[in-house]
């Protein structure tokens, strides 16, 4: 029979922080050292081999839908796709844990809603997650300090889910097997994570969240590959989609990246020969490690915390390359180098392009819409010999100010994120450069702006990407198939929608010359609906909704 599951109040979920003491067989039981953990047998059967811990076991906290229908928030006026994690790992450094707080400070664009650092002192893991940004996770030296030992691996969390808010599903996620401690940070998306779920359930398995990352633990846990890489090797081997992984044993830190290499994941050296792994370079910049190189597809790279060895291997599995051209598109920092380019010079080269492709003859100013659209104007302005413009101004001071949804408090939300600057604006013809378009909803909001509050004279809309026309089942957060604009309207009907005097997207051969040396190893499913790993299955929190019934 399953263990019975104790509950955590939502105030008692608020965070967690656990010293995670050396698991032993002899001590299955939730120990006053573990307040949040709870010891979940694996399979029904008794054997004690086949036991997992996880660190925690907070239900799913969905807002109620009736609540949340209601309400606008800025944050969702933006219309943009959004990544789904950054993850960080470092080895051999006396401050791991603060070298990791900073990492994912430098990472806190690929995730807002959860933060959380585990580190190894050598024998056993210590853990702190908790909901909000890093700053509020870790808001002084004080939330560090559990944090002891000379490796960590540490997670941004983003989701749009009412399950976000769960403390459970905050990684890094840590689980007590019969050969120690795992901890796990996953950035992507499990796109077989349902037929594997139920697979381990049908075998006992019990599972503490709604995440696909813990898939990968249980599989690891039932593994009967010695020693650990081979287990983890063998666990990879049966998940399909995007998987960028970081793990963390107590004298092991592990790096793995899915075949296709969809997300990014970077290796970096610290002057003091710490290793470093990370989502973007700008991680290991900020903390002032070499960039070494990418992770390869389909590499397995391990780190010994007592010689600091690096043992490198690949999953059996080939696949051809598909890299996520939306991370030079919108995700990356512009200070990143991903997929060996730099994303800025991605973003400036497609607005060049846009710019050969679709010019806005007789325009005054080039204008961003700030910060994405910045680089591609740049590029725009520099090509086409527009002046460059500041035009728009984005504070950076607005959270999730929830508003009522009549249309003029609607395009208050997308004024409180963006202001006109009239001295700039007025009279003129504007090229407006935005990175990409999703549902629509934020596009013609920004025209209404420039032209109404701004008082100019043309609006000449121009998209540094192709229309967006799919879902992406890989980590990235986008609508329904359905939701996508660009799915429904042409380009005309839509520059109607919009309220904009021209529209121009870049094209998909555009886009890829732009980008340079390697677009054919680039997904862009989005836009061709071209699924390098068909058939998709269910989302998690799918998933997790149906497991409730
Ligand atoms: Fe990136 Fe689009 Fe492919 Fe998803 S479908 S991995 S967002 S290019």
């Amino acid at each position: 029979m399953a263990a019975a599951v104790p509950r955590l109040s939502s105030s008692a979920a608020a965070s967690s922080s656990s010293t995670l003491n050396q698991p032993t067989l002899r001590r299955h039981k939730p120990s006053s050292s573990l307040p949040s953990s709870l010891r979940l047998p694996l399979q029904s059967s008794p054997s004690l081999s086949h036991r997992l811990t996880l660190r925690s076991s907070v239900p799913s906290l969905r807002l109620p839908c009736s609540a949340a229908a209601h309400q606008v928030s800025v944050f969702d006026t933006d219309d943009k796709p959004h990544e789904q994690c950054g993850v960080f790992g470092i080895i051999g450094d006396p401050d791991a844990a603060e070298m990791c707080y900073l990492g994912l400070h430098a990472l806190q664009h690929r995730g807002q809603e959860g933060a959380g650092i585990v580190s190894s002192d050598g024998s056993a893991l210590h853990s702190v997650t908790g909901l909000g940004l890093v700053s509020e996770v870790f808001p002084d030296a004080s939330k560090l300090a559990p944090l002891v030992g000379s490796a960590a691996i540490g997670h941004n969390r983003y989701s749009t889910s009412g399950a976000a808010s769960a403390l459970a599903n905050v990684q890094p996620f840590v689980a007590g097997y019969r050969f120690g401690q795992l901890a796990v940070a996953h950035n992507g998306n499990l796109v077989n994570y349902r037929s594997l779920r139920h697979e381990l359930e049908s075998k006992g398995s019990i599972f503490s969240t709604t995440s696909d990352t813990e898939v990968i633990l249980h599989l690891i846990a039932t593994s009967a590959a010695r020693p650990l890489i081979a287990r983890i090797v063998e666990a990879c081997e049966s998940l399909s989609g995007a998987f960028s992984l970081v793990f963390l044993t107590a004298d092991k830190l592990i790096a793995v990246r899915d075949p296709h290499g969809f997300r990014p994941l970077v290796m970096g050296r610290r002057p003091n020969g710490a290793v470093v792994f990370a989502s973007e370079t700008s991680a290991l910049d900020l903390i002032s490690a070499e960039y070494v190189r990418e992770v390869n597809p389909g590499e397995v790279i391990a780190v010994d915390v007592n010689d600091m060895l690096i043992a490198t291997s690949y999953l059996l599995t080939r696949k051809p390359r598909k890299s996520c051209v939306f991370e030079h598109i919108y995700f990356g920092s512009p200070n990143s180098i991903i997929f060996g380019h730099p994303v800025h010079a991605s973003r400036y080269n497609f607005g060049a392009a846009l710019a050969r492709e679709s010019p806005a003859p007789g325009a005054d100013i080039v204008i961003p819409v700030p910060d994405s659209g910045l680089f591609a104007a740049l590029g725009f302005a520099g090509t086409s010999g527009v002046p460059f413009k500041q035009g728009l101004i984005r504070s950076h001071y607005v959270g999730r100010s929830f508003i009522a949804p009549n249309q003029e408090e609607r395009d208050l939300a997308v004024k409180l994120k963006l202001a006109p600057v009239e001295g700039i604006l007025a009279g003129k013809s504007v090229v407006v450069i935005d990175d990409s378009i999703v549902r629509g909803t934020t596009s013609s909001k920004i025209v209404r702006l420039i032209k109404n509050e701004g008082k100019a004279r043309e609006v000449h809309m121009r998209i540094a990407c192709p229309p967006i026309v799919g879902s992406c089942y890989y980590g990235v957060d986008t609508p329904r198939a359905e939701e996508l604009i660009s799915n429904r309207l042409g380009v005309d009907e839509l520059r109607q929608e919009i309220g904009c005097d021209s529209l121009g997207f870049l094209s998909l051969e555009s886009m890829k010359g732009a980008f340079g040396e390697g677009s054919h190893m680039l997904c862009d499913a989005c836009f061709t609906r071209k699924y390098p790993v068909t058939a998709p299955e269910p989302l998690a929190a799918e998933v997790g909704d149906e497991a409730e019934d």
